[in-house]
């Protein structure tokens, strides 16, 4: 059976933005020595130590809004600002990197999920990947999601979700159709149901971000023991990405973190790596999960 041109194309933009995810992983991986692991003493005592170079141990300052160093040297040459030593590429955060920006440009040739819709919300979702392979593998390797990385994504992923919701009612969208001077009122109806869509996005994406921030919060307020404060803060960019899609991604991605979280501490301990006491990262679940119900489709519409 030949394959069908859809399948040419995720191939072509899987290979692609897989090679445009070396590069990317390689910059964001450079960010990983810079945090060690932190145990709050029994009365929550200081803060995590800010990022800092793992050889002078000299504070490497992030830019006030983004999740970037501040010094051009460690972005270009990877080098300490205080001690020029060269800081070390984690080789797992290069090899995450490549595999979600593969699986996006694989899902964006097929035209799923939220992939495929606009080039703001395939940018959208590269942010996301890099984002999630970093923190991912941050959170496995000292048990934290940095402040410097989480809140500072914010002021990125916002305008890039809600500008790939909008996005959707231009370039052929509800939007233009209704611009044009000449459309019947048939077409006129389905445009304007249309825009009730495009709405919906912007509003899903902001109630999602609200909404799962909260549950989360709920959550660690209950029982902190179980549940992380960099989850928390986590979570709001999750439900930002998954109301996108629609609210019902929301609690299938958030189900979805679960579920793994279950699948993997049950796999350990049935292979006895693990105890009832080991805590797992729960960071690299939430998002997976998110990543998986926002590149594939919402499953839940399917199975209720
Ligand atoms: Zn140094």
């Amino acid at each position: 059976m030949p394959p069908s041109p859809d399948a040419v194309l995720a191939v072509v933009l899987a290979v692609a933005l897989g090679l445009v995810g070396v590069p990317v992983g390689r910059a964001t991986g450079r960010v990983v020595p810079l945090f060690v692991r932190h145990d709050p003493g029994p009365d929550g005592g200081s803060g995590p130590p800010p990022p800092a170079c793992p050889h002078c141990g000299a504070e490497i300052p992030f830019l006030r809004w983004l999740p970037v160093p501040r010094s051009a040297d460690l972005l270009r040459r990877g080098r300490c600002p205080s001690c020029r030593a060269t800081i070390p590429v984690s080789s797992t955060t290069v090899r995450a990197t490549a595999a979600a920006f593969a699986v996006i440009g694989a899902t964006t040739g097929m035209g799923l999920g939220l992939a495929g819709h606009s080039w703001v919300a395939l940018a959208a979702l590269l942010f996301f990947g890099a984002l999630g392979a970093v923190l991912s593998v941050i959170d496995i390797r000292v048990h934290r999601l940095p402040d410097v990385l989480v809140l500072r994504s914010y002021p990125v992923a916002l305008p890039l979700v809600l500008g790939g919701a909008l996005a959707a009612a231009y370039v052929g969208g509800p939007a233009d159709r209704l611009a044009s001077p000449e459309i019947p009122p048939a077409d006129a109806l389905t445009a304007l149901a249309g825009l009730g869509g495009v709405a919906g996005g912007v509003s899903g994406a902001l109630v999602g971000m609200a909404g799962l921030a909260a549950f989360y919060g709920l959550l660690w307020f209950i029982y902190p023991a179980g549940m992380g404060w960099g989850d928390v803060k986590l979570s709001g960019m999750l439900g930002l990405y998954l109301g996108w899609q629609s609210l019902s991604s929301v609690i299938s991605g958030t189900f979805l973190a679960f579920l793994l979280s279950s699948a993997v501490g049950l796999t350990l301990m049935a292979l006895g790596r693990a105890t009832r006491k080991t805590q797992l990262p729960f960071g690299p679940f939430m998002i997976i999960g998110a990543l998986a119900v926002v590149l594939v489709g919402d499953p839940l519409p399917l199975i209720i």
